[in-house]
């Protein structure tokens, strides 16, 4: 691995210089050779003892200086200072063969000057979670930062009790954040400003040509693409837990993994994290969050949006403003393709949105109800059966049904060709929320990783029936629900 390390030739304020500590006994509890294949990462290296040593903080020989990034953030609608790189370090960036440059960081490499009061460090619970739920996202083709690799360190950190410690080798388009640009907007330093705009419209949405930047192009950019990807979340039932804006991507990619959760049963309001008593961010809050986040950006680009602040205030609120008809394109396109339907007939959108009224009211599993959906004939028979029983009112169901039916009859494809593209669209498997505890907890108890191995195996292929796994596709039992998240670090 060669790295560069561009985000360092920005103003010294931008980050600060600092290496990773060093741990006792460091092994690879997962190498990821799907992902270092896409980069175009050398297999050899990444499970030699040289790769080991530069992915677990050992050794920043011959590799460029590596960096904790600094940051602000809004956390549940409040200012909350700088926060910065506390337990992260930003290693480089590869080059991968198209001459894309992706960041490769460390999670849990030991303290920095971001660390206030924490250690710098991660349980291997945290590891195991992210890992295992940005391999996931991956594999459902929504924009997500990855997992290179999931490393022991041999070392305890003090949680509530004692965990191993882990280390997370996460790699992400930018970890350029709405909290980056809060933190620098309120320098108070112009050229600051326009220097990380620059840095983010060269390096992710490049003009090709000598147009300087452009904030408005680059702000509208991010508004489509934040509002793409929280449609795609919820297209599967995601909920991301902590959406302050220290932890949204300018780049649209789903970043920092923490109290996230997915549904089994389709409840609008649901709620997983342990800290978020006031449901800010329950799965349908999401676009309202995520317009709000984006909010906080445009106040950020005003100075550079027009030369008088109340014409800066106006271009951004104007953009601003069609974030919800955006996301709710999105969001209306993918439910409808999900039934089968032709989002190009209205009917065919309206009829699709009213399958989750349904299922709200009838408690249905959102990722069986979809999935077997997506078995069934264009006339009724005893297939029917197994997606009426997931409605507390199987009549309810059926009512749907029989429009859905009529519907179909204004579509292009047929039966097998119709069955065979939702499922491409609606996953068997996702990481329901008592998967991602068996994995965590096997972790944390035994330095046991066979149960994260197995269901990551199974999460890399969602789309598959894998009859043998069967057992995985449904809610849990009674006794393995989830009911809470954690933040965890
Ligand atoms: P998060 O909850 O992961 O979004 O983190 C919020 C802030 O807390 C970020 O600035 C993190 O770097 C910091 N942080 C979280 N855990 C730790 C830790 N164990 N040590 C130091 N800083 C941490
Ligand atoms: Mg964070």
């Amino acid at each position: 691995m060669k790295l560069t390390q561009s985000y360092a030739q920005l103003p010294d304020i931008f980050y600060a210089a600092v290496d990773p500590t060093p741990t006792d006994r460091p092994s690879a509890v997962m190498l990821n050779d799907e992902l270092a294949a896409l980069l175009g990462l050398d297999r050899q290296w990444l499970h030699s003892k040289t790769g080991l040593a530069v992915l677990a903080g050992q050794t920043t020989l011959a590799q460029p200086q590596p960096i904790a990034m600094a940051y602000g953030g809004h956390q549940f609608g409040h200012w909350a200072g700088v926060l910065g790189d506390g337990r992260a370090l930003l290693l480089g960036e590869h080059e991968d063969a198209h001459g894309k440059r992706w960041d490769i960081q460390l999670k849990g490499a030991g303290p920095t000057p971001f660390s206030r009061t924490g250690d710098g460090r991660s349980s291997i619970g945290p590891v195991v979670r992210e890992y295992l739920g940005s391999e996931a996202m991956a594999a459902l083709g929504i924009p997500t930062t990855r997992a290179l690799a999931a490393i022991s360190t041999g070392e305890q950190v003090q949680r509530n009790a004692p965990e191993p410690g882990g280390i997370l080798v996460r790699v992400a388009q930018s970890h350029v954040r709405i909290g980056t640009f809060e933190f620098i907007a309120r320098q108070n330093d112009r050229d600051a400003l326009e220097a990380l705009l620059a840095y983010v419209q060269q390096r992710h949405c490049p003009t090709g040509g000598s147009e300087g930047i452009d904030a408005l192009r680059w702000f509208e950019s991010v508004i489509d693409a934040t509002a793409s990807l929280v449609a795609q979340w919820m297209q599967v039932g995601f909920i991301h837990g902590v959406m302050n804006t220290d932890n949204v991507s300018v780049v649209g990619e789903t970043l920092d993994y923490g109290p996230f959760g997915m549904l089994d049963s389709f409840v609008p309001d649901q709620v997983y994290s342990s800290i978020d008593r006031a449901g800010r961010y329950a799965y349908n809050q999401q676009p309202a969050v995520a317009a709000w986040n984006l909010a906080r950006l445009g106040e950020c680009l005003v100075p550079l949006l027009a030369e008088q602040p109340d014409a800066g205030v106006e271009i951004a609120t104007d953009a601003l403003n069609r974030f919800p008809a955006t996301f709710k394109h999105y969001f209306e396109h993918g439910i409808t393709e999900k039934v089968g339907l032709d989002p190009r007939h209205r009917q065919h959108t309206d009829h699709a949105m009213a399958l989750l009224d349904c299922m709200a009211a009838n408690d249905a599993d959102m990722t069986l109800t979809f999935r077997r959906l997506g078995q069934l004939d264009d006339q009724p028979n005893d297939a029917d059966q197994d997606v009426r029983v997931l409605f507390d009112d199987p009549a309810a169901f059926d009512q749907w049904a029989r429009d859905w039916r009529r519907c179909l009859e204004h579509t292009a494809l047929d039966a097998p060709a119709r069955q065979m593209a939702m499922n491409q669209r609606n996953p068997a498997f996702v990481l329901r929320n008592h998967l991602a505890q068996q994995a965590v907890d096997a972790a944390i108890e035994d330095l046991d990783f066979e149960p994260m191995r197995r269901i990551h195996a199974l999460l890399s292929r969602p789309f598959d029936d894998q009859p043998e796994h069967a057992v995985w596709a449904g809610p849990p039992a009674p006794d393995e629900r989830v009911l809470t998240t954690f933040c965890g670090t």
